[in-house]
């Protein structure tokens, strides 16, 4: 057990700040300056103060408890990392400007760790040979590095932060799925335990590999994610992956015929809905574009929806939107592209959705005019259908066809089943109960650490400034005499604090000289969970007063019984947290 000290005001560092800093947009970056629990050293890079550090170690030790608990063991790894190790992965070209790169006095390249497939796999590659020694999983808590486009938000899109990273080795894809159900549940301990308000997502697995992932998403509007969640049946996916189910609508009737319509508006689908007085959704939207090697596409969605493009980059290689120039030089016109009448050569990609809907309104390819009763078929033909628009709010849920609700979330962590994408780039291979060779099969489990401080500040603030819960806040029980030199109030509220620290609660006492509003203001921005106010007022009536920071309410509690009181709560709390 750790041994707990009294913190006090007096000697504690916390300068916080009276007013928000210049260029902190979101809640928790200002709060988590204001409350002097951090401070900037650079863009995206941050130094924990005294409170902050307390609180970046209980995160820490969740994370910690939560992997241990799951077989998973602690050690730690290297920041710097021979750049040799991302060649063989591929990776030293593959993660572009991101890479903090350095190069020694002996012109040897190094990469400032963002992340530690290459060099987990090397020490597994290195040492593990057999199946008798699988499967085996293997975390670390350290500083990451990514020079990220656009640092901001504060701890939530760091340069320099903190990260839990884990993985696992394996010998066949069954043991690597008990171990990856595993860490999704540990996962969630560690969101309830901090006091989050998550849920899980299908995602994208981006550059680092493999198909099988799950994001935790702390559900926050400050949160750069788009979710969509069936409140029904739990279904939640990032909209750059969710296969919703639009509902395209028709436009006119069934058998309508082929007709051109003067539409002489900006192209805009919402100027066209309006000029027509016809919802989005009965529009058929066209979008140009092209590949690696110059093929042009159009792509077809319905109007109501976004193309996502990172769907559409899983499906045409290196797929970007052209530019206006690129538009007419493809011999298009912009505003007006349509399936019917393309130039020779152009290929029509079609959103799923619009499959078996009899007649579209889409653009002529001709300024100013639509063309309403567009027969798929016979008209045109599609050369490939595939899932392409971000889903939205409204539409259904793939599994059970309730309506999703979008929210906003914060990435916390992800879990990934990467295979044997790093052990066969990096030749990592272990001997298999019949003699042979195989590469290893892994998984590998990021949480960021840092960036769940400022989940949790976003989801639990208000005006007056941070709500920790008790699983996180620097001390849980703030003691605050009132009357400093007065000889009863200052022995009684230290005497207090001691008998709770006695009792296992971490105690803070402010025991400076300051004005009442100065020490109530401070101690509501900094955010204790539980106040205890000690005064002159109160003693002489034998009592108290005890403040919930969470709900600003207010008790008496008579002295005699305040400790015990007090610890009890702090002890019920805690269960919620363990
Ligand atoms: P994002 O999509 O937000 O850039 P990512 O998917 O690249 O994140 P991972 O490689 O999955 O991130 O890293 C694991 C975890 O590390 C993330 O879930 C997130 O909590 C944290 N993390 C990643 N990038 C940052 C960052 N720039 N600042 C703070 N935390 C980060
Ligand atoms: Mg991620």
């Amino acid at each position: 057990m750790t041994k707990l000290h009294l913190l006090k005001m007096s000697n504690l560092y916390a300068p916080t700040l009276k007013e928000d800093p210049v260029d902190a947009e979101l809640n928790s970056h200002k709060l988590l300056l204001r409350a002097a629990m951090m401070r900037k050293v650079a863009a995206g890079v941050y130094s924990f103060l005294p409170l902050g550090f307390k609180v970046l170690r209980k995160v820490e030790q969740i994370v910690r408890e939560e992997m241990d608990a799951i077989g998973c063991q602690e050690m730690i790894m290297s920041i710097i990392q021979p750049g040799e190790l991302w060649h063989q992965s591929g990776r030293w070209d593959d993660y572009g400007p991101e890479l903090f790169r350095l190069v020694d006095r002996h012109d040897h390249s190094f990469a400032l760790s963002p992340t530690q497939e290459e060099l987990i796999t090397s020490i597994i590659r290195d040492e593990l040979r057999s199946y008798k020694e699988l499967p085996v999983s293997l975390y670390h808590i350290q500083w990451k590095y990514r020079d990220e486009v656009r640092p901001r938000f504060g701890l939530l899109r760091g340069r320099e932060f903190v990260m839990k990273d884990a993985y696992s080795f394996h010998s066949s894809q069954e043991s690597l799925q008990e171990h990856y159900d595993l860490q999704s549940a540990a996962y969630a301990r560690i969101c309830e335990r901090l006091g989050l308000r998550f849920v899980p997502v299908e995602a994208d697995s981006g550059q680092i590999g493999g198909k099988v992932t799950t994001e935790f998403m702390a559900l926050a509007a400050a949160g750069e994610a788009e979710v969509v969640h069936c409140t029904a049946c739990g279904y939640a996916a990032n909209t750059e992956v969710a296969s919703a189910v639009l509902k395209p609508q028709i436009y006119g009737q069934p058998d309508a015929q082929l007709t051109e319509i003067e539409t002489p508006i900006d192209g805009s689908i919402t100027a066209l809905a309006e000029l027509l007085g016809i919802s989005e959704a009965a529009t058929v939207k066209a979008l140009a574009g092209r590949d690696a090697a110059g093929q042009i596409y159009v792509l077809l969605l319905p109007g109501d929806h976004e193309l996502c493009e990172l769907k559409a980059r899983k499906l045409i290689e290196e797929f970007t939107l052209l530019d206006d120039e690129q538009i007419s030089d493809a011999g298009l016109i912009r505003g007006f592209v349509g399936p019917v009448g393309l130039p020779a050569g152009v290929k029509i990609v079609a959103d799923q959705s619009l499959q078996g809907l009899e007649r579209w309104l889409t653009g002529a390819n001709k300024d100013g005019y639509h063309l309403a009763g567009v027969a798929c078929g016979s008209d045109f033909e599609v050369d490939i259908w595939a899932d392409l628009a971000s889903a939205q709010a409204d539409d259904c849920c793939p599994e059970c066809g309730t309506s999703l609700t979008m929210e906003r979330g914060i990435e916390v962590g992800q879990v990934f089943q990467l295979g044997t994408k790093y052990s066969d780039s990096m030749g990592a291979k272990y001997m298999d109960e019949d003699g042979s060779e195989q590469p290893f099969i892994m998984g590998c489990y990021g949480w960021g650490v840092t960036r769940s401080i400022a989940a949790v500040v976003e989801q639990h603030n208000d005006e007056a400034g941070i709500i920790w819960p008790l699983s996180l806040a620097p001390a849980e029980v703030c003691v605050i005499p009132l009357n400093i030199g007065d000889d009863e109030v200052e022995p009684t509220a230290l005497r207090l604090a001691e008998d709770l620290l006695a009792a296992g609660v971490e105690v803070v006492i402010d025991d400076r000289n300051e004005r009442p509003g100065v020490k109530f203001a401070e101690a509501e921005l900094i955010g204790w969970p539980y106040q205890i106010v000690v005064g002159k007022r109160g003693l002489a009536e034998g009592v108290l007063e005890f403040k919930t920071r969470a709900t600003l309410e207010k008790s008496t509690l008579p002295i005699a019984d305040a400790c015990q009181a007090v610890v009890d709560l702090v002890l019920a709390e805690r269960q919620r947290y363990q």
